[in-house]
Parts: C-alpha cells; sequence; structure tokens
C-alpha cells in the first residue's frame, strides 16, 4: 500500500556505492526544485538483493538507481522489463509502482544520446560508422543507441574478444568485431568515436590505443568522467575533433528516474554539472 502524505524515497543499490555521485545529483535537483524526496546511497549485497528489492518499497522508496554488481541481476528479479533494457541485458533505473510490481529500465543509451546532442550539436550518428572501444554493459547501451540513432556500421574491439563477440550476435550485422590489439584501425573514416572501458579513470590502467588516425571531422566522447578530460579527449581535441566528456551522460541517464520518482523533469545545465562535481 502506497501513503500519498510520505515523503518519496529513492537511492542507488550498488557494492559499493560510497563513490556514487547519484546521491549529490539527486540532492541537487530535490533543493533546486524545492521537492519533497530523499536519495540515499544504499549498500547491498549480492545475497542481499532480492529481498531488499522486496522490502524498498514497503519502506516508502518509489524507485531506485542500480549500480555495480546488481545491474545484470536486478532484470531476473523485476516484473517488468523495458525491451531496451532486455536487449542491453542491464538496467540502472527501478521503479517501484504503487500496485507493488518492480519495473527495470536502461536509460544510458538516452544519457549518451543526450549528451552527444548537448555538448556536439551538429553531431549525426547517420553521417559515418561509430568506433566503439570496449564492450561491457555500458558499450551495449551505446550499441543500441548507435543503431536506434541511424549508424550505419558499428566498430567494436574489446580486450576480451568474445564480449565484442557477443554483441554482434545479440545486435546484428551493422556491428563489426575488430582484434583489441589492433582497434586503432576502427579510426579510419570513423564518425563517432566512444570509449566505453574503464581505461583512463583514476586507478584504471590508460588508455593506450594509438589516436594518430583521429580527423577533425569526428565527434569523440569518453565514457569515463574521472577524470573529466581523458588523454583520448586531450588527444582528439588537438586533432581538431570534437569532444564530449562522460559526465553528461551521468546527468541525463539520471533525469527519467528522477522525474518518475519525483515528478519534474529536471535540467542538465553548468549548474547541474557544478553540483556534481563539488567535493
Ligand atoms: P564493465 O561491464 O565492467 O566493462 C568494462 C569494460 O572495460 C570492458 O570492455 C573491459 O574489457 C574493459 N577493460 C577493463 N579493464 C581493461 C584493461 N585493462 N584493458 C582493456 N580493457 C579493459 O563496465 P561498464 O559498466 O561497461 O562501464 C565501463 C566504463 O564506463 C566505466 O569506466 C564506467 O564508469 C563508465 N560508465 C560511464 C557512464 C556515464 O554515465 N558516463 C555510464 C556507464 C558506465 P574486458 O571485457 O576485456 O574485461
Amino acid at each position: 500500500m502506497t501513503d500519498t502524505n510520505r515523503i518519496p524515497l529513492a537511492c542507488v543499490i550498488g557494492a559499493p556505492v560510497s563513490h556514487s555521485r547519484s546521491p549529490a545529483l539527486h540532492g541537487y535537483w530535490l533543493r533546486r526544485y524545492g521537492l519533497r524526496g530523499h536519495y540515499i546511497p544504499m549498500e547491498i549485497a549480492q545475497a542481499d538483493l532480492k529481498e531488499a528489492l522486496h522490502l524498498l518499497p514497503k519502506l516508502g522508496f518509489v524507485g531506485a538507481n542500480v549500480t555495480i554488481p546488481h545491474k545484470e541481476a536486478v532484470l531476473a528479479l523485476a516484473d517488468i522489463v523495458t525491451d531496451r533494457a532486455a536487449l542491453i541485458g542491464a538496467a540502472n533505473t527501478l521503479i517501484f509502482r504503487k500496485d507493488g510490481r518492480v519495473h527495470a529500465d536502461n536509460t544510458d543509451g538516452s544519457g549518451f544520446v543526450a549528451n552527444l546532442r548537448q555538448h556536439a550539436p551538429h553531431w549525426n550518428p547517420a553521417a559515418g560508422p561509430a568506433a566503439v572501444f570496449g564492450a561491457g554493459g555500458a558499450a551495449r547501451a551505446v550499441v543500441a543507441a548507435l543503431i536506434e540513432t541511424g549508424a550505419p556500421e558499428i566498430r567494436i574491439a574489446n580486450r576480451t574478444r568474445p564480449r565484442a563477440e557477443a554483441i554482434r550476435s545479440d545486435f546484428g550485422a551493422k556491428v563489426v568485431v575488430h582484434d583489441w590489439v589492433q582497434a586503432a584501425n576502427m579510426l579510419d573514416g570513423a564518425r563517432t568515436v566512444v570509449n566505453t572501458t574503464s581505461l583512463g579513470m583514476t586507478g584504471k590502467p590508460e588508455f593506450r590505443v594509438p589516436l594518430d588516425a583521429l580527423a577533425a571531422d569526428m565527434v569523440v566522447n569518453d565514457l569515463v568522467y574521472a577524470p573529466l578530460r581523458t588523454r583520448l579527449l586531450i588527444e582528439a581535441e588537438a586533432a581538431g575533433c570534437s569532444v564530449v566528456d562522460g559526465l553528461g551522460m551521468l546527468l541525463h541517464q539520471a533525469a527519467p528516474g528522477f522525474e518518475r520518482w519525483f515528478g519534474k523533469r529536471p535540467e542538465v545545465d553548468d549548474d547541474t554539472r557544478r553540483a556534481v562535481l563539488a567535493p
């Protein structure tokens, strides 16, 4: 039963969650719009996930974001899974419906597209091939979005090649798998370039793919947002490419959940970026 007088609660569930910027983001939007509600980080072990999803709605939670390691597991526990979450094989946004059912969606792909459209307004995914580095959960969302927005060919390379092959078999013939050791070849003639690996992230190894083939007509995006300016983006900017950092995707993927839980579509603007970057 849902009590309409209850203050709506939402959370990010994962293990660990202390690194997550989502509480700062949603907390900022709640304050900015003067809305009733709270958003908290909630560390939940894998063994407790099923019980937690059962309990959270009863405790007044209207939804949750999902992060590592639960993004795949929540699909099997949700009552309703959107087509895109099923295709991607992971969910990042849960809505706890008034009838008690758990609805799972994936907004990473729409966040990726909204970020590029905002920061590289001339970006035209249909203009030529896309080169995607990595084949994890984020890559699957990016590939789904690129197909949806009309990219004619999606080249993909991953250290563990079978994960890239799985994307090809799930998403079809537009996906062309390249060897990780020759990943730089994917840049030749590409118009959209995306790093979806964790390489280049603070505390992780550097992204070392040779970048000599970067050209000025490319839109280059790194999903890594800590640091904001990665080696890929610095070199792409030097080559005259349009560059887009990963922070905007984080902000845009969060907006649909916020709207469903708290009733207001939040703006993603410079103030939002500043609020999330604040220590
Ligand atoms: P994931 O499923 O664990 O995938 C990680 C990817 O990085 C895989 O392709 C993996 O290759 C690759 N990788 C990791 N270490 C590597 C290494 N030493 N050498 C070569 N490749 C390596 O994670 P994910 O959820 O897809 O996230 C990937 C990145 O995107 C993370 O940095 C995450 O923070 C970022 N992300 C950002 C946003 C945003 O809103 N900006 C949203 C989602 C994710 P293997 O398959 O060979 O392991």
